[in-house]
């Protein structure tokens, strides 16, 4: 007889009990259909990774705003829709801490706590403001949306550290390993996904970087289109160092090397020569919310924007 699991969070009295399943027969959920099967809960983190790797449609569970979602069921093909989730509420990933050098926040900590907290830098804290709304950011996870940067465009928290030069602690079959968040939206994501976000550290000399934040959106009430992130230093006469970052401009979020590499040490540009620059090292798709060439003169402009603005000149 089939089971499904349904809306594993909310059965928190079942907190320590492995796996728990809900036969079909006796749940009528009203026309929705409900896919988790399993619901492990690991004694640790390389508990979860060995889970993790060992089961074949298994994924991690963060907040479960997207694993929970009915555009996951939409949008994912149902032979890659996981069936077991390994749960990380009980693993202690929801710290933030402040070293001399370094922040380093829990993949476990929500978008609000970031939101809320008070040593967390204040770039990061607009860019989790730009996450839908509140119920959303009161849910959803560092962790989660790290990890589902590697399959999707348009992530505000983790664009925000990846122009922050940030590090992931990992859990991975072979052991803990520190890894660049760039090299990670860089691996195959299929490999990539199967490794545990146990933190994000990001250097402290990032907060001293002055920045602007922009997004593209339909309504205030809805993921963005597209997004520019500037990080800069230095001055419109002679940028020191620049960090750009575009989300929904490719499959991941994406740092414009070129344009930060051209850059540096030199002027700011014309505004318009800015946009140029940056037009054809973008490449949205064409989707029901605008044509790619729509979304690369708005990703063109709202880049350009950006640094002007990060640099005062707006
Ligand atoms: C209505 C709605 C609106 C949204 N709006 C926005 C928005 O404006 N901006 C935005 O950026 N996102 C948005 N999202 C996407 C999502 O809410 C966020 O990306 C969120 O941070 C995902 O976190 P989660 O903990 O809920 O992830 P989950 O749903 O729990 O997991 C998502 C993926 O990440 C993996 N994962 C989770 N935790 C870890 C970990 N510690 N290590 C490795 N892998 C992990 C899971 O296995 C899964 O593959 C929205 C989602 C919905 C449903």
């Amino acid at each position: 007889m089939p089971s499904v699991w349904l809306k594993v969070k909310r059965f928190s009295l079942f907190a320590n009990i492995n796996t728990i399943k809900i036969d079909k027969e006796d749940y009528h959920p009203g026309g929705l259909f409900f896919l988790f099967i399993d619901f492990y809960n690991p004694s640790d983190s390389a508990d979860a990774v060995k889970k993790r790797s060992e089961t074949a449609r298994s994924a991690y569970l963060g907040g479960g705003t997207i694993l929970n979602s009915l555009e996951y069921e939409k949008e994912v093909p149902e032979e890659a829709q996981a069936q077991t989730l390994i749960n990380l509420s009980k693993l202690s990933l929801n710290k933030v801490e402040l070293t001399p050098t370094e922040l380093v926040i829990g993949s476990g900590v929500t978008l609000q706590e970031l939101l809320e907290h008070p040593d967390v830098f204040p770039a990061i804290k607009e860019a989790a403001a730009l996450v839908v709304n509140r119920n959303i950011r009161n849910i959803a996870t560092v962790g989660g949306n790290v990890a589902s940067g590697l399959f999707s465009p348009s992530v505000n928290v983790a664009s925000m550290f990846l122009a922050m030069d940030a590090e992931l602690e990992l859990e991975t079959e072979k052991g803990r390993k520190i890894h660049s968040l760039a090299k990670y939206y860089g691996c195959d994501p299929h490999k990539a996904e199967k490794c545990l976000i146990l933190s994000v550290r990001i250097p402290r000399s990032a907060a001293d970087m002055a920045y602007a934040l922009r997004r593209y959106v339909r309504t205030q009430n809805d993921i963005s289109i597209l997004l520019a992130y500037a990080l800069v230093s230095g001055s419109a006469e002679k940028i020191e160092k620049l960090a750009l970052v575009m989300g929904g401009c490719s499959a991941r979020p994406m740092r414009l090397a070129e344009i930060e590499e051209k850059l540096t040490g030199q002027p700011l540009p014309n505004r318009d020569e800015l946009v140029e620059m940056v037009r054809p090292l973008i490449h949205p798709l064409d989707d029901l919310r605008g044509s790619a060439e729509f979304k690369t003169e708005v990703g063109a402009q709202i880049a350009a924007w950006t640094v002007y603005k990060a640099l005062g000149k707006l």
